[in-house]
């Protein structure tokens, strides 16, 4: 994250990559959320991979780790019982 952001050029970056690249999986879903806070199973990317995902980093997600969040969404449907109400099906373009 030290690159300096040039007007313009992001946004053409932007604009370009939406239709190019594919949109971010969410990490403890696999659905194709475009990364933040997934609205599918409420897990919020800071950044956890397979190589971390026992360990909680105590972000937005507090002491949940990804193993955890993946665990719960298979039992929930979300990434923590207390978003099971927040949650929302994925749309089929975010499909895995
Ligand atoms: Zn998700």
């Amino acid at each position: 994250m030290s690159t300096v952001p040039v007007p313009g050029c992001c946004e053409m970056l932007t604009r370009v990559g939406k239709h190019t690249i594919d949109v971010a999986a969410c990490p403890c879903c696999a659905h194709r959320t475009g990364g933040g806070t997934c609205p599918v199973c409420f897990w919020t990317d800071d950044g956890s991979t397979d190589q971390n995902a026992g360990t909680a980093r105590g972000g937005p997600n507090g002491d949940l780790s990804l193993s955890d969040a993946r665990l719960n969404y298979a039992i929930y449907g979300a990434s923590h019982p207390r978003y099971q109400e927040a949650v929302r099906q994925p749309r089929p373009e975010e499909l895995p």
